[in-house]
């Protein structure tokens, strides 16, 4: 049985003990196994601080930028082998798959475009002079200066790929060496996309280390200039931000959780419509993607009361279409939820859902899934859900299913009401609006744009444009209040600062700018 072991300390560590099995969720069978019981944590810090990070801060921003295209190469060119491994431990679909592993190839190829940039050095500053007296004879000036620690990165089950690079692009190209650890239960996948980046020895020493399995007494030894990224449960984020270590030296912690993300129906969408047509699609993607196994997914659909009937025919038709199984077979187009706890959790979630609206589509049951064998596997059909009180107190406003899960809620049309509704999540991290009525869409942002990271707005002028709600790109930002954890990761610039010190300098103008200009933002 494969043992996934760490690469620790500029070594791979492979534990004899706690081992957990790593499942194909399509059939059941163990395909590896993993722990990091034996790891040296205080080693791995140590490697990082006094190997990585050093060796990092040496290389221009642009250097930098050029090991991020180093990785994303090396993982195109093994993109096939991963897709396999995808399929294997996340049960996903070649679409699936390549939604995580080349949107993270492209992620770390955008970041080493960004470094581009930054070809003449110059700290980087953020906004303009400002005088501090009335002469003009001192000013104020804020830079951006990396962050002298380590970037731990804890990511979730569902973008083993994508969650592994998009972070690790951020924190490289700031110069901050990263400890990155994939959720156990899918690690397969990343850590053979770290097994491929250590063999082509693109990245200096330290600069990248891998933890399969548990932190063990990692974040207990953490300092003030370290940052840790963590993508996951609202439940576990609120358990480690209280951590005592991570309170004390008062670390950098960026969070992104749940989320029951709205799409929302604008009153001006006629049926049939070109926008009527890819509010559709777009839903249903962004249900049966992954299995519903998508931070960004719609997990409620907003609709004027008045369309109520032609998208519930709609959706029903195209979600009992969806032929879910192993991926193995070509017919499939969706694949199980990841792991014998997913099924369980969203089986009791479809159970709290339906205490407060009624069964459209799906049957609250796992199912067979087409070509895998009987009895066996994590499946669980397209689910949607009707609700009769669209009201703050449905379990569809606050219970995250993450499954291909989703309940629809009627409005009055008013764009503040829709808002109003989408705002009872507490925090999420997309909205999907669609509609060409300019004025409906400025009230929804008035009364309703703080609580959601992101806005995505289908017209008539992006019919076949835009990628979906679900894709976070890296130009714009990913993360979203409250609940969603309150992050901030992408965003071009936005996500490299994360693991950066904003700095104001006061003083003479000409010499900040003497001090500010034609210097390597990292030396
Ligand atoms: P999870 O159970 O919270 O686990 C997330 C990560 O935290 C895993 O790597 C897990 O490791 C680790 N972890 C758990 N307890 C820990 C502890 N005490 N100390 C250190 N690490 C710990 O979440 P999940 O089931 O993997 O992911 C599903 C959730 O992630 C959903 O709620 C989804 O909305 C959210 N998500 C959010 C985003 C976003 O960008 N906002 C993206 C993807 C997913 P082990 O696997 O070893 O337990």
């Amino acid at each position: 049985m494969k043992i996934l072991k760490s690469f620790v300390a500029g070594r791979w560590h492979e534990a004899t003990a706690d081992l957990v099995p790593l499942i194909n969720p399509s059939t059941e069978e163990t395909i590896a196994q993993a722990s990091s019981t034996g790891v040296d944590f205080a080693a791995v810090l140590l490697h990082a601080r006094q190997q990585g990070a050093p060796a990092l801060r040496e290389l221009s921003f642009v250097q930098r930028g050029a090991l991020l295209k180093a990785m994303s190469k090396v993982l195109r060119q093994n993109r096939d082998e991963l897709l396999d491994l995808s399929r294997l431990n996340n049960g996903t679909t070649p679409s699936d798959g390549s939604f995580d592993i080349d949107g993270g190839g492209a992620t770390l190829a955008y970041y080493a475009g960004l470094a581009r940039g930054f070809e003449d050095g110059g700290l980087m500053t953020d906004g303009g002079d400002v005088p501090l007296n009335r002469s003009g004879g001192f000013w104020g000036r804020h830079v951006w200066v990396p962050r002298r620690g380590v970037a731990v990165h804890i990511n979730a089950f569902n973008f083993p790929v994508w969650g592994f690079a998009e972070k690790a692009a951020a924190a490289l190209l700031a110069g901050v060496p990263v400890i990155t650890k994939p959720a156990t239960s899918t690690a397969l996948v990343a850590q053979r996309c770290v097994e491929i980046i250590i063999d082509a020895g693109v990245l200096p020493d330290g600069a990248l280390q891998l933890i399969c399995g548990s932190t063990g007494d990692l974040l207990e030894q953490l300092e003030p200039q370290d940052v840790v990224a963590f993508t996951g449960s609202a439940a576990t984020a609120i358990k480690l931000r209280q951590g005592e270590r991570l309170l004390a030296a008062n670390c950098r912690f960026n969070v992104e959780a749940d989320s029951l993300n709205a799409a929302v129906l604008g009153p001006d969408i006629e049926p049939n419509s070109r926008v009527f047509e890819m509010f559709l699609e777009d839903v249903t993607r962004e249900m049966t993607q992954k299995a519903g196994q998508k931070c960004t997914a719609v997990r409620r659909i907003l609709v004027p009361q008045r369309n109520l009937e032609e998208v519930r025919e709609a959706l029903a038709d195209r979600l009992s279409s969806v032929v879910t199984g192993n991926p193995s077979e070509e017919a499939v187009r969706m694949g199980p939820l990841a792991s014998a706890q997913q099924l369980e959790d969203a089986l009791e979630g479809v159970v709290e859902l339906h205490r407060d609206a009624r069964m459209v589509v799906g049957n609250g049951q796992r199912v067979d899934g087409v070509g895998s064998p009987a009895g066996k596997g994590f499946f669980l059909q397209p689910t949607l859900f009707e609700a009769s009180d669209p009201g703050g107190e449905g379990a569809f406003h606050h219970r995250e299913v993450f499954a291909p899960v989703a309940t629809l809620l009627t409005y009055d049309g008013s764009a503040t009401v829709a808002a109003n509704l989408m705002s009872l999540a507490g925090g999420t991290l997309v909205t999907s609006l669609y509609s060409d009525d300019q004025e409906w869409l400025a009230e929804f942002l008035e009364a309703g744009a703080s609580d959601t990271g992101r806005i995505y707005i289908g017209s008539e002028s992006t019919v076949g444009e835009g990628p979906g709600s679900g894709a976070a790109m890296p130009q714009t930002l990913h993360g979203g209040p409250g609940r969603a954890g309150g992050g901030e990761e992408l965003g071009s610039l936005i996500g490299a600062q994360l693991y950066m010190q904003r700095v104001a300098l006061q003083g003479d103008q000409a010499l900040l700018g003497r001090l500010t200009e034609g210097r390597q933002l990292e030396k």
